[in-house]
């Protein structure tokens, strides 16, 4: 059976690129018929937070990526410690005593040597016996593993093709650190070999782990898995993607208004092709097309004007009711408790123009008072007394009026008419002693939600300015 994992470590909150390494494995998993394992890799004690892993479930959960099942590295210790005995009674392992200051001395001389920097095996020559002496005396010690010396490690990167390393250059990793706590490196190949992980399929930094893991596969007598690496998500500028440019949680997301039917569309199109004239994907079309070999080699790009163009796609795909309850929060933060009836009609009027449920804040003139208007706005109408005065006849007039939109369409146009002026030239200082704004949906819409006493009030405060 086709079994992935998504392994990210709780160090932080679940970042976008995280997100959508656990979606590739999530459609894969899905397309295949296939298992999607979620692993908490919490060896690291003082960096592992659980308010961190409590953000990765709730980001998974909120994107609808649900795992079949979970495990954590910090409930597993046991088995690693096993491993790593069996490793070194086989002799593929060895204690290094280098202290810190010693190796920090040895990587600065590659450095001036401009080269890259991998241990000298200083430790690998020293016989068991005298490891085991030093041991006894108390000297902190790593474990390490023996890299072999000689020939090469390939991997057949099902994305990436045929990748070849010399082994020269694979330096005696790391097993356990001197606290007896495993690395990485250790417990991710027993992990993904004892969860009979097929397909590892991650971002494309672990590259350089990879024949370093497939040694140890070896040395374990474990099985190798198929490798996929994902390419790296650059922002607009092709530079490291940085928090300007995307860098965020996705929880961020969530709470920057977006969606999530539009966030998975737009992580699943980050690195793999799916049409090539289409883009609007939602999950289950994902599942139906996505493979492997349709991810690409190049970097993606982080392209914000897509994610807003998707959000607001997915939005208008909803029910107003549906988009009404997802907006209601966001105006319950900014102090608003909308009734039902309003938010139904002002989520009727701004349904076209969302692209972020945070952009039902701009009209926040529904529900409140308007105590500020648009700054050039204010000085374009408000500042000339002929220009007050048309308002104040037409305030006068609209008393009669009934405010349907329609009617007050053709009462507007009239009035413009009789007075010789041009309906733009009353739209606009309507507009913006109505809702404080110079944009908002159509005049007349706006006029017939808030209403006819709301609105002459509204355009009575602007008159008394005078
Ligand atoms: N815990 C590792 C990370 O968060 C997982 C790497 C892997 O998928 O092997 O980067």
């Amino acid at each position: 059976m086709i079994t992935v994992r998504f392994a990210p470590s709780p160090t932080g909150n679940l970042h976008i690129g995280g997100a959508r390494t656990a979606l590739f494995n999530y459609l894969f998993a899905k397309h295949t018929g296939g298992k999607f394992i979620l692993r908490i890799e919490d060896t690291d004690k003082e960096r592992s937070k659980k308010e961190y892993e409590e953000n990765i479930f709730a980001s998974l959960k909120w994107l609808g990526m649900h795992h079949d099942e979970l495990y954590r590295q910090s409930e597993r210790m046991h088995i690693y410690k096993d491993y790593a005995s069996k490793l070194a009674k086989s002799e593929n392992t060895y204690k290094c005593f280098c202290t810190r200051e010693e190796l920090d001395k040895k990587r600065q001389l590659f450095e001036k040597m401009k080269r890259s920097y991998k241990y000298d095996g200083t430790c690998r020559k020293l016989s068991r016996a005298k490891g085991d002496k030093l041991k006894e005396s108390g000297k902190p010690f790593v474990v390490r593993f023996k890299m072999p010396e000689e020939g090469e490690t390939i991997i057949n990167d099902l994305v990436r093709g045929k990748i070849t390393f010399d082994n020269k250059e694979l330096d005696d990793i790391i097993l356990e650190r001197t606290d007896g706590v495993p690395t990485y490196n250790f417990c991710v190949v027993i992990d993904d070999a004892l969860m009979k992980i097929t397909h590892i399929i991650r971002g494309e930094d672990h590259i350089s782990n990879t024949p370093r893991q497939i040694q140890l596969y070896k040395a374990l007598g474990f099985e190798l898995p198929e490798f996929a690496h994902i390419p790296l998500i650059l922002g607009s500028d092709k530079t490291r993607l940085s928090k300007r440019a995307g860098a965020a949680a996705v929880t961020e997301y969530e709470d920057d208004g977006y969606i999530p039917e539009a966030v998975i569309n737009f992580l699943a199109l980050l690195g793999c092709s799916y049409s090539p004239t289409e883009e609007i994907f939602p999950l289950g079309e994902l599942i139906k097309r996505f493979n492997l070999p349709h991810v690409n080699k190049s970097a993606a790009i982080f392209d914000f004007t897509k994610l807003d163009y998707l959000n607001g796609y997915y939005i208008r795909q909803k029910t107003e009711a549906e988009i009404a309850a997802l907006v209601r929060p966001f105006l319950i933060k900014a102090g608003i408790t909308p009734g039902e009836e309003l938010l139904l009609k002002v989520v009727k009027l701004e349904k076209g123009r969302l692209k972020k449920l945070t952009d039902i804040l701009d009209s926040k003139y529904f529900f409140k008072e308007v105590k500020e208007y648009d700054t050039a706005g204010f000085e374009k109408y408000f500042k000339d007394p002929v220009k007050i005065a048309l308002l104040e006849i037409y305030r006068k007039e609209a008393e009669g009026v009934s405010f349907e939109a329609t009617n007050l369409e053709v009462f507007t146009k009239s009035f413009a008419e009789k007075n010789g002026k041009k309906l733009g030239e009353l739209v606009h200082p309507v507009r913006l002693a109505l809702t404080g704004k110079l944009i908002s949906p159509g005049l007349f819409e706006v006029m017939e939600t808030l209403g006819k006493e709301l609105c002459l009030k509204r355009l009575e405060a602007v008159i008394s300015l005078k």
